[in-house]
């Protein structure tokens, strides 16, 4: 857009000439693309690697998104006063343990458990068939007239079958009636997770992901303040799973954090510990002799770490698939006794890895 062009819209608040733009402290997410990212460089990622079968799990879980994403395309509606009244308290309109769902993010996650037992063929996204009960209202069980089974699962997937402690979470949430999907829901976003719901809190993560991120994508970033806790989300309060060093836009070489829940991005300075705010003991530490694509942000001030990914040494760089990708470091910073500034809600799930694997 030419400087000429600027729109006449009142809530515009760039600089009015040209030569001195900041880069956007709030990017919030498309939808459309952001899922489809996640499963192609979790594909890439996946080849060779120690965590293969986990990461092509999630890469597959991660087109499953994608097709709820660009189909239902569950999201809450806000009202523009609820997001005034909630950015002028310095609050996330889209507080993940506070503001009341849509029933939606219900029908996400049936549509979602439809995509991940059957999956098509064909490339992420491409005339994806969207499950026969997609319709279910919000007071019928989910899914429960669903014929997909084990059996009908596993003969589309020859190839990376789903383990049976995967098949029986899905069967699981498809019997479960509307109480227990919320109170899986709530207990997640609280962060208690039953031991013996962690199989089943994957999918409920992936499904409230989506909804988020679809709710995010509705509000526009200028609507939205940064909050004075900066290592949490603008949009929706969450912790971020990683930050991207920018390789282009306005200033290449700045940091964004990526939200966890709802994908939205924002501006945190670098070198400032997203923890604690300090700076003077943070340092950077990678695995000696790998390309420097992943690094952490250390602070020996609180003893926790985040991670920076670097754009400019792999412009394919996805803050999700990165993340998990990069476990090694997590597990190398994790002996040296620092503790992660917050989980990957994917990893929440992390007991049960080996019977993914
Ligand atoms: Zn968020
Ligand atoms: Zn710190």
């Amino acid at each position: 857009m030419k400087q000429a062009e600027a729109p006449p819209d009142a809530s515009w608040s760039g600089p009015s000439h040209a030569g001195v733009k900041s880069p956007s402290p709030i990017v919030t997410p498309d939808p459309a693309l952001r899922f489809a990212a996640t499963a192609a460089r979790l594909d890439q990622l996946a080849a060779g690697h120690p965590m293969e079968p986990w990461l092509r799990f999630v890469a597959r879980l991660s087109r499953a998104q994608h097709a709820v994403a660009t189909t239902l395309a569950p999201a809450a509606i806000l009202s523009a006063a609820d997001v005034t009244r909630a950015t002028e308290a310095r609050l996330p309109p889209l507080a993940a343990d506070g503001h009341p769902r849509a029933p939606s993010w219900r029908e996400a996650l049936t549509t979602l458990l439809n995509h991940i037992s059957v999956e098509p063929d064909s490339p992420v996204g491409a005339n994806t068939p969207v499950g026969a009960n997609t319709s279910v209202g919000a007071n019928t069980p989910v899914g429960a007239n669903t014929p997909v089974g084990a059996d009908s699962s596993a003969k589309n997937l020859h190839e990376t079958p789903l383990p049976p402690a995967t098949l029986n979470a899905i069967t699981q949430l498809r019997t479960s009636d509307t109480t227990t999907l919320e109170t899986l829901a709530n207990n997640f976003l609280r962060g208690h997770i039953p031991l013996s719901d962690t199989a089943a809190t994957i999918f409920i993560v992936a499904a409230l992901q989506v909804y988020f991120t679809g709710s995010a994508a509705r509000l526009a970033a200028s609507d939205l303040r940064l909050l004075e806790e900066r290592a949490l989300c603008p949009c929706c309060g969450s912790p971020s799973v990683a930050g991207i060093i920018t390789a282009t836009g306005l200033i290449p070489g700045t940091r964004y954090l990526y939200c966890s829940m709802c994908s939205t991005a924002w501006n945190h300075t670098r070198a400032v510990c997203v923890t604690c705010g300090g700076t003077r003991k943070v340092s950077l530490q990678g695995i000696e002799g790998d390309p420097g694509v992943v690094k952490v942000e250390a602070c020996a001030d609180c003893h926790t770490y985040s991670k920076l990914l670097y754009q400019v040494r792999d412009t394919q760089v996805d803050p999700y698939a990165d993340d998990l990708a990069s476990y090694g470091l997590d597990l190398m910073v994790s002996e040296e006794g620092f503790a992660r500034h917050a989980p990957n809600p994917l990893l929440l799930t992390g007991d049960s890895e080996e019977d993914i694997g």
